[in-house]
Protein backbone atom coordinates (compact mmCIF):
# COMPACT_ATOMS: atom_id res chain seq x y z
CA UNK A 1 0.00 0.00 0.00
CA UNK A 2 1.36 2.92 -1.00
CA UNK A 3 -0.69 6.30 -0.40
CA UNK A 4 -0.37 10.15 -1.11
CA UNK A 5 1.42 11.94 1.99
CA UNK A 6 -1.43 15.01 0.54
CA UNK A 7 -4.14 13.02 0.45
CA UNK A 8 -4.17 11.21 3.95
CA UNK A 9 -7.38 12.16 6.22
CA UNK A 10 -6.24 14.27 9.15
CA UNK A 11 -9.03 11.98 11.17
CA UNK A 12 -8.68 8.24 10.36
CA UNK A 13 -11.48 6.41 11.07
CA UNK A 14 -10.92 4.83 14.73
CA UNK A 15 -10.40 1.33 14.90
CA UNK A 16 -9.51 1.68 19.22
CA UNK A 17 -10.90 4.58 20.99
CA UNK A 18 -8.69 6.61 23.35
CA UNK A 19 -11.19 5.26 26.31
CA UNK A 20 -10.69 1.22 25.23
CA UNK A 21 -6.41 1.84 25.07
CA UNK A 22 -6.58 3.20 28.31
CA UNK A 23 -8.69 0.78 29.70
CA UNK A 24 -6.28 -2.00 28.45
CA UNK A 25 -3.71 -0.34 29.29
CA UNK A 26 -4.54 0.17 32.96
CA UNK A 27 -5.15 -3.89 32.57
CA UNK A 28 -1.53 -4.84 31.31
CA UNK A 29 -0.22 -2.49 34.08
CA UNK A 30 -2.05 -4.78 36.53
CA UNK A 31 -1.10 -7.97 35.29
CA UNK A 32 2.56 -6.82 35.04
CA UNK A 33 2.86 -5.16 38.50
CA UNK A 34 1.44 -8.65 39.87
CA UNK A 35 3.46 -10.66 38.47
CA UNK A 36 6.86 -8.83 39.07
CA UNK A 37 5.58 -7.74 42.68
CA UNK A 38 8.28 -9.29 44.55
CA UNK A 39 11.10 -8.16 41.93
CA UNK A 40 12.65 -5.51 43.50
CA UNK A 41 14.39 -3.96 40.14
CA UNK A 42 12.09 -4.05 36.78
CA UNK A 43 14.05 -2.66 33.76
CA UNK A 44 11.32 -1.23 31.30
CA UNK A 45 12.83 -1.26 27.08
CA UNK A 46 10.95 0.88 24.52
CA UNK A 47 11.24 -0.04 21.24
CA UNK A 48 11.09 3.96 19.35
CA UNK A 49 9.88 5.05 17.57
CA UNK A 50 6.37 3.72 17.19
CA UNK A 51 6.06 2.46 21.03
CA UNK A 52 6.70 6.01 22.75
CA UNK A 53 3.21 6.72 23.50
CA UNK A 54 2.06 3.06 25.02
CA UNK A 55 5.61 2.97 27.12
CA UNK A 56 4.62 6.42 28.61
CA UNK A 57 1.41 5.34 29.39
CA UNK A 58 2.02 1.85 30.54
CA UNK A 59 5.00 2.85 32.78
CA UNK A 60 3.38 5.59 34.42
CA UNK A 61 0.18 3.16 34.83
CA UNK A 62 2.57 0.38 36.39
CA UNK A 63 2.60 2.52 39.72
CA UNK A 64 5.54 0.86 40.85
CA UNK A 65 9.77 1.25 40.73
CA UNK A 66 11.27 1.11 37.25
CA UNK A 67 14.18 1.79 35.38
CA UNK A 68 13.80 2.87 31.73
CA UNK A 69 16.06 2.26 28.59
CA UNK A 70 15.17 2.99 24.85
CA UNK A 71 16.41 0.99 21.50
CA UNK A 72 15.67 2.05 18.24
CA UNK A 73 15.59 -0.72 15.70
CA UNK A 74 14.26 0.20 11.63
CA UNK A 75 12.72 -2.10 9.45
CA UNK A 76 9.31 -0.27 7.86
CA UNK A 77 10.87 2.54 5.40
CA UNK A 78 7.99 4.69 3.90
CA UNK A 79 5.89 1.56 2.80
CA UNK A 80 3.26 0.36 4.84
CA UNK A 81 4.84 -3.57 4.57
CA UNK A 82 7.71 -5.09 6.10
CA UNK A 83 11.05 -5.43 4.05
CA UNK A 84 11.85 -7.99 6.26
CA UNK A 85 14.64 -6.53 7.10
CA UNK A 86 15.66 -5.30 10.94
CA UNK A 87 18.36 -2.98 11.83
CA UNK A 88 19.41 -1.72 14.95
CA UNK A 89 19.56 1.87 14.50
CA UNK A 90 20.03 2.86 18.43
CA UNK A 91 21.01 0.89 21.43
CA UNK A 92 20.53 0.92 24.60
CA UNK A 93 22.35 3.11 27.01
CA UNK A 94 22.98 0.69 30.24
CA UNK A 95 23.72 -3.40 30.17
CA UNK A 96 21.06 -5.66 31.21
CA UNK A 97 23.43 -8.79 32.56
CA UNK A 98 20.96 -10.27 35.46
CA UNK A 99 18.52 -7.98 35.17
CA UNK A 100 14.84 -8.46 34.82
CA UNK A 101 13.43 -6.52 31.35
CA UNK A 102 10.36 -5.88 29.61
CA UNK A 103 10.79 -5.12 25.81
CA UNK A 104 7.68 -3.17 25.42
CA UNK A 105 6.71 -2.97 21.48
CA UNK A 106 4.15 -1.16 19.43
CA UNK A 107 3.02 -4.14 17.59
CA UNK A 108 4.37 -7.66 16.47
CA UNK A 109 3.10 -8.20 12.67
CA UNK A 110 5.25 -10.64 11.05
CA UNK A 111 7.15 -11.06 14.39
CA UNK A 112 10.36 -10.66 12.51
CA UNK A 113 11.60 -7.56 14.84
CA UNK A 114 10.14 -9.12 17.94
CA UNK A 115 12.79 -12.34 17.51
CA UNK A 116 15.42 -10.33 16.54
CA UNK A 117 15.19 -8.56 19.83
CA UNK A 118 14.87 -10.90 22.05
CA UNK A 119 17.64 -12.99 20.44
CA UNK A 120 19.90 -9.71 20.63
CA UNK A 121 19.00 -9.30 24.15
CA UNK A 122 18.91 -12.26 25.18
CA UNK A 123 22.21 -12.85 24.47
CA UNK A 124 23.17 -10.03 27.04
CA UNK A 125 22.25 -12.58 30.01
CA UNK A 126 19.09 -10.53 31.89
CA UNK A 127 17.77 -12.46 34.59
CA UNK A 128 14.33 -12.65 33.04
CA UNK A 129 13.31 -11.09 29.68
CA UNK A 130 9.59 -10.41 28.97
CA UNK A 131 7.75 -8.89 26.17
CA UNK A 132 4.60 -6.53 26.40
CA UNK A 133 3.21 -5.23 22.40
CA UNK A 134 -0.16 -3.15 22.93
CA UNK A 135 -1.48 -4.73 19.24
CA UNK A 136 -0.68 -8.32 17.83
CA UNK A 137 -1.94 -9.18 13.95
CA UNK A 138 -1.34 -13.18 14.52
CA UNK A 139 -2.66 -13.64 10.65
CA UNK A 140 0.77 -12.04 9.36
CA UNK A 141 2.75 -13.90 11.20
CA UNK A 142 5.63 -15.76 9.40
CA UNK A 143 7.92 -16.60 12.94
CA UNK A 144 6.01 -17.54 16.11
CA UNK A 145 7.66 -15.66 18.74
CA UNK A 146 6.57 -15.47 22.51
CA UNK A 147 4.58 -12.36 23.96
CA UNK A 148 4.04 -12.22 27.24
CA UNK A 149 1.75 -9.22 27.28
CA UNK A 150 -1.13 -8.47 24.18
CA UNK A 151 -2.97 -5.42 24.27
CA UNK A 152 -5.85 -6.41 21.63
CA UNK A 153 -5.37 -8.85 19.02
CA UNK A 154 -6.10 -7.25 15.65
CA UNK A 155 -7.09 -8.36 11.92
CA UNK A 156 -4.66 -7.73 9.01
CA UNK A 157 -5.32 -3.82 8.51
CA UNK A 158 -2.73 -1.19 8.16
CA UNK A 159 -3.08 1.23 11.95
CA UNK A 160 -2.02 4.41 12.60
CA UNK A 161 -1.54 6.26 15.54
CA UNK A 162 -1.01 6.00 19.36
CA UNK A 163 2.67 6.14 18.47
CA UNK A 164 2.58 4.25 15.17
CA UNK A 165 3.37 6.35 12.24
CA UNK A 166 2.66 6.20 8.29
CA UNK A 167 5.47 8.20 6.32
CA UNK A 168 6.36 9.43 9.83
CA UNK A 169 2.24 10.70 10.50
CA UNK A 170 -0.12 10.27 12.78
CA UNK A 171 1.67 9.22 15.43
CA UNK A 172 0.30 11.87 17.89
CA UNK A 173 -3.05 10.74 17.76
CA UNK A 174 -4.71 9.84 20.44
CA UNK A 175 -6.29 6.72 19.37
CA UNK A 176 -5.37 3.71 16.93
CA UNK A 177 -7.06 4.30 13.14
CA UNK A 178 -6.96 2.35 10.14
CA UNK A 179 -5.93 3.83 6.55
CA UNK A 180 -6.86 0.74 4.66
CA UNK A 181 -10.15 0.16 3.46
CA UNK A 182 -10.23 -3.09 5.15
P1 LIG B 1 7.23 -7.10 12.20
O1 LIG B 1 8.72 -7.18 12.24
O2 LIG B 1 6.56 -7.85 13.32
O3 LIG B 1 6.67 -7.43 10.86
O4 LIG B 1 6.86 -5.60 12.33
C1 LIG B 1 7.00 -4.88 13.48
C2 LIG B 1 7.09 -3.43 13.16
O5 LIG B 1 6.46 -3.08 11.93
C3 LIG B 1 6.35 -2.66 14.22
O6 LIG B 1 7.20 -2.35 15.29
C4 LIG B 1 5.85 -1.45 13.47
O7 LIG B 1 6.81 -0.44 13.53
C5 LIG B 1 5.68 -1.93 12.04
N1 LIG B 1 4.28 -2.26 11.73
C6 LIG B 1 3.72 -3.47 11.60
N2 LIG B 1 2.41 -3.40 11.32
C7 LIG B 1 2.13 -2.08 11.31
C8 LIG B 1 0.91 -1.34 11.11
O8 LIG B 1 -0.19 -1.87 10.90
N3 LIG B 1 1.03 0.00 11.19
C9 LIG B 1 2.19 0.64 11.41
N4 LIG B 1 2.18 1.98 11.46
N5 LIG B 1 3.36 -0.02 11.61
C10 LIG B 1 3.31 -1.36 11.56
Amino acid sequence: MALDPESLPDHPTPLLTQEAITARVADLAAQIRADYASTRDLHMVCVLKGAFVFFSDLVRALDRRVTLDFIVVSSYQKATRSSGEVRLVKDLDTGIEGRDVIIVEDIVDTGLTLTYLQEILRARGPRSLKTACLLSKPSRRKVEVPVDYVGFTIEDRFVIGYGLDYAEIYRNLPYIGVLDEG
